[in-house]
C-alpha cells in the first residue's frame, strides 16, 4: 500500500481517496467498508466502479489512519486485495457514510470472483423448517453462492448477471438494502417468493428436489442443472445403473466423480489424508482423487481399474438437499456425450441428454459461463491441481514480469485453457476439454471473448503453440493486427511452473508430457530443459524412438511396445504377443525400423504407455493418460528396486531389464515399480549433474504421484530447491499461463 500523505485542516480532519483493486466486488467488500467506516466514526462513501471499489473518507487524521490500515487486514473471506492506492482528496465536511450506486460505463477490469460453496449460516436456514428460505435450492448471501458462472459483464452488479430478470420482493429488497445483513448488495440474493426454482420436468411435485431425489434412490438416472452446466446423477453405490449410465454415456473406462453428502461419507469411500481433507471442503470444493476403501459401497463400474475415486462434497444448496434427501453417494459426472463440453443450456440439455438421463431436474436461472468441477489431488502433502476450473476461475494469478501490452496465449490442445494478461495479472480460462472440435472451439472463442470483456484486456500480443495444427494455433493466427509470439510447448510448461511461484529463472527443468510439437519439428515429451521466461536450451532428452503410425500410436500403446522393443533390439514378452497377433505386430515393427509414416518422438508418456503393453496392463487406450495410470496404479508400494536408465535417460537397457523380469516371471507390480523407480533416479541424476536451481518439474507425466514423490525426494536430498506445480496443471491446462508469461518476458 502507498502511504497516505496525510494533510488535514486546522481542525486535523482530513479526507483520502483509496482505490482497492484485486476480488473485492461481490464478495461483501462494500459493507465491510460501511462498518469499518461507521465504527471508527468516518464519514464518506464507497463504491463500485469498473476497477475495483473505491472509498472515500474523511475524519480526524489518526481514525483515516487507523481505518487506512485495518482496511486489508480485515477483510471478508472472499476478497483478494491486490492493491490500495491512497490519494488525499479536499475535505467536504459531509457527515454519515454512503454506499453509492456503481457509476456505469469506464474501463471495466474488477475482478468477479469465483463461484463459491455455500457457507454456514445459509445452510443452517437452508435446514431450518422455520426459516423462509427453509428447503429453498439457491440460498446464498455475499458470503457465497453464484458468481462467475452468472456474470454477464461488469461492474458486478444484479442487472449485469443472469439474476437480471428476477426482481427482489419486499423482504429480500430489505436485506439487501440494509448494511447490517449478511445480503446486503448480494447481487443474487433471492427467495421462495422471488427468485429462481427449481422443477423436475414432466411432474408437477411441489418439492422439485425431493421428487429428484426420490427418483434417484429408485434407480434412475437424472440430469442435475448445477451452476456450471449440466450433471448426470445416479446412486453409486448401484452397479445396474452406473452400468447404464456407462453405456449410454458412450464412456467406457473412464472414472466417475462422486458426491458425497458429508466428510463423514466421503471418509467411507476413500482414505483422506490432511491435505485431501482440507482440499475436499475448501470453498472451492473440487474433485479430489484419493485411495479408494476396499470396503467402498461403490459399484465397480464407478471406477473400473482405478486405485483412486474422485469425490466432492455438495457445493450449492440444490446439491445439499439432494444428498441429504438420498442420503448414499451419487455419480455426479458431467452432463455430455463421450468428450464434448459439459451441456450448460436448457435447451441443448433436453436435447443431448434426452438417451440418456430419465428425467430433468432443472431451474430457471441461466448459466452464463459453461464451467466444470475443478480436479485435485494430494502428493506429499502438498496440492496438486488436475483441472483447474469452478471455484478457481476466474481468480488472477500474477505474472513475474509484467505484461506492457496486454496478452492473449491460446494454450494447447488436450485440456485446453486460455489466458488473458495485462501489467502483472493473468487470467486463466476456465478448463474447455480437447480442442478438437466444433463445440470445443466454440467454447473458447466464446470464453476468449468474455474474459476480454470482464477484465478489459484488449490483447497485442498473441501467444501460440507451435504444433501448426492446433486449432488454438489457428485462432492466433487468425486474429489480425497483433504481434505474434511461438512459444515452444516444453518452454511453456517450464515458464508456467516458475511464474506461478514469482520467478523468472533462469532455472533447469524436467518436462515429461505426451506430446508436444519440438523445435526441431520432432514429438518432444521427455525434456531436459535450462532456460528462463524469455527462452530455453534443450540440454537433454529422452532417447528417441519411432511413433509407428503417428497418432494411431498414441491410441495403441501396443505399437509404443512395438516401437521400444525395436530400439532395445529385445524379443517380444509373451503379455504382448499373446495380445497382438504376429501380422500386426511385424507390421508395425517394420514401420518402427523403417521409419514411414512413424514420426520420431522423445515422449516420456509414449514410454510409459510402452511399459503398459509389455507387462500387459494395457494395449490400447479409451482416454488420454490411462495406460500410465493404470501402470501406477499396479505398482508394488514396497519395490524399492530400479532397473538401469542413466542420467542420459536411456531407456533402451530399462527395456531389455523389463522384458528380462517378465520372462523370469517376476509379478507386473514389481516391474512397474522398477519402471518407476528408474525414471525418477535418471531424472533426478540427470538433473543433480546439471548442477542448477531452481529445479522445474512439470508436464502432464508429473501427475503421476509415484514419479513425483520419488523424484522430489531425490532432489530435496541433494539439497536442491525444486518448484512443483501447485495453482495450475502440472498438464496441459497450464500451458496458456505459461505462454502468456513468456510473451510477458519477450514483449516487453
Ligand atoms: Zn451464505
Ligand atoms: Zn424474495
Amino acid at each position: 500500500m502507498s502511504p497516505a500523505r496525510v494533510e488535514g485542516t486546522a481542525q486535523g480532519v482530513v479526507r483520502v481517496r483509496a482505490r482497492v483493486e484485486g476480488t473485492v466486488q461481490g464478495v461483501g467488500f462494500r459493507p465491510y467498508v460501511y462498518r469499518l467506516a461507521s465504527e471508527l466514526r468516518c464519514s464518506g462513501h464507497v463504491l463500485n466502479d469498473a476497477r475495483g471499489v473505491v472509498v472515500e473518507v474523511e475524519a480526524g487524521a489518526a481514525q483515516v489512519e487507523r481505518f487506512l490500515a485495518r482496511l486489508p487486514a480485515e477483510a471478508p473471506p472472499l476478497a483478494r486485495i491486490e492493491r490500495v492506492a491512497v490519494e488525499p482528496a479536499p475535505v467536504t465536511g459531509e457527515t454519515g457514510f454512503d454506499i453509492v450506486a456503481s457509476p456505469a460505463g469506464g474501463e471495466p477490469s474488477a475482478a468477479v470472483s469465483a463461484d463459491t460453496a455455500t457457507c454456514a449460516e445459509c445452510l443452517e436456514e437452508l435446514f431450518d423448517p422455520a426459516d423462509r428460505r427453509y428447503r429453498y435450492p439457491f440460498v446464498n448471501c455475499t458470503n457465497c453462492g453464484p458468481r462467475f458462472t452468472i456474470v454477464r459483464g461488469v461492474p458486478y452488479d444484479r442487472r449485469l448477471t443472469t439474476m437480471a430478470g428476477f426482481a427482489m420482493c419486499p423482504a429480500c429488497a430489505a436485506e439487501y438494502e440494509d448494511p447490517g445483513n449478511r445480503r446486503f448488495h448480494a447481487q443474487p440474493n433471492g427467495c421462495p417468493a422471488c427468485g429462481p426454482r427449481a422443477r423436475l420436468v414432466g411432474s408437477d411435485a411441489e418439492d422439485a428436489v425431493a421428487a429428484a431425489a426420490e427418483a434417484l434412490r429408485d434407480g434412475a438416472i437424472i440430469a442435475v442443472k448445477g451452476l456450471g452446466g449440466y450433471h448426470l446423477a445416479c446412486r453409486a453405490d448401484d452397479e445396474r445403473v452406473v452400468a447404464a449410465l456407462r453405456a449410454r454415456k458412450h464412456r467406457e473406462d473412464k472414472p466417475f466423480a462422486l458426491m458425497a453428502p458429508t466428510v463423514t461419507a466421503a471418509r467411507t469411500l476413500v482414505e483422506l489424508g490432511a491435505t485431501e481433507e482440507a482440499l475436499l471442503v475448501a470453498r472451492e470444493r473440487p474433485i479430489v482423487l484419493a485411495r479408494r476403501r476396499a470396503e467402498a459401497a461403490v459399484a465397480a463400474a464407478v471406477a473400473p481399474r482405478a486405485p483412486e475415486l474422485g469425490v466432492m462434497l455438495p457445493y450449492s444448496p440444490l446439491h445439499h438437499l439432494l444428498l441429504a434427501d438420498v442420503g448414499v453417494p451419487l455419480v455426479l459426472t458431467s452432463g455430455n456425450v463421450s468428450d464434448e463440453p459439459i451441456v450448460y443450456r436448457d435447451d441443448e440439455a433436453q436435447e443431448r441428454l434426452a438417451g440418456i438421463a430419465d428425467g430433468f431436474l432443472v431451474h430457471d436461472r441461466p448459466i452464463q459461463t459453461r464451467t466444470d468441477d475443478s480436479v485435485a489431488r494430494a502428493v506429499g502433502g502438498r496440492r496438486l491441481m488436475l483441472r483447474r476450473s469452478r471455484g478457481y476461475v476466474p481468480g488472477s494469478i500474477r505474472l513475474p514480469l509484467a505484461a506492457r501490452r496486454h496478452v492473449l496465449a491460446c494454450g494447447a490442445e488436450l485440456k485446453s485453457t486460455f489466458c488473458l494478461a495485462k501489467d502483472e495479472r493473468a487470467w486463466v480460462g476456465h478448463h474447455i476439454g480437447d480442442l478438437q472440435n466444433f463445440e470445443t472451439l466454440r467454447a473458447f472463442t466464446e470464453g476468449i471473448a468474455r474474459f476480454e470483456t470482464l477484465f478489459a484486456v484488449a490483447p497485442e500480443l498473441v501467444a501460440h503453440d507451435l504444433h501448426p495444427e492446433y486449432l488454438s494455433t489457428k485462432v492466433a493466427l487468425e486474429r489480425g493486427g497483433v504481434e505474434l509470439i511461438g512459444v515452444q510447448h516444453h518452454h511453456a510448461h517450464l515458464a508456467a511452473c516458475l511464474a506461478e511461484h514469482g520467478e523468472a529463472g533462469p532455472a533447469v527443468g524436467a518436462v515429461y508430457d505426451g506430446t508436444g510439437y519440438g523445435s526441431d519439428g520432432t514429438v518432444w515429451g521427455g525434456e531436459l530443459l535450462s532456460g528462463d521466461l524469455h527462452g530455453f536450451e534443450r540440454v537433454g532428452s529422452l532417447h528417441p524412438v519411432r511413433m509407428p503410425g503417428g497418432e494411431a500410436a498414441i491410441r495403441q500403446p501396443w505399437r509404443m511396445a512395438c516401437a521400444w522393443l525395436v530400439a532395445a533390439g529385445t524379443a517380444t514378452p509373451a503379455a504382448l504377443a499373446a495380445a497382438v497377433d504376429a501380422e500386426r505386430r511385424d507390421r508395425v515393427t517394420e514401420l518402427a525400423r523403417t521409419g514411414l509414416a512413424s514420426p520420431v518422438t522423445s515422449s516420456v508418456g509414449r514410454l510409459f504407455d510402452a511399459v503398459a503393453s509389455l507387462c500387459g496392463v494395457r494395449h490400447e487406450v479409451n482416454y488420454e493418460g490411462q495406460a500410465a495410470i493404470e501402470l501406477e496404479a499396479v505398482c508394488d508400494p514396497a519395490e524399492d528396486g530400479a532397473y538401469p536408465m542413466g542420467g542420459e535417460l536411456d531407456a533402451r537397457p530399462t527395456i531389455a531389464a523389463i522384458v528380462d523380469d517378465l520372462r523370469r516371471g517376476t509379478p507386473v507390480p514389481a516391474v512397474a515399480a522398477r519402471f518407476h523407480n528408474a525414471l525418477a533416479d535418471a531424472t533426478a541424476d540427470a538433473l543433480v549433474r546439471l548442477g542448477a536451481e531452481p529445479i522445474v518439474l512439470s508436464g502432464g507425466v508429473f501427475a503421476n504421484r509415484r514419479l513425483l514423490a520419488r523424484t522430489r525426494a531425490l532432489l530435496e536430498r541433494a539439497g536442491l530447491r525444486m518448484l512443483v506445480p501447485e495453482r495450475l496443471p502440472p498438464g496441459d491446462g497450464g500451458i496458456s499461463y505459461g505462454q502468456a508469461a513468456v510473451a510477458a518476458a519477450r514483449g516487453s
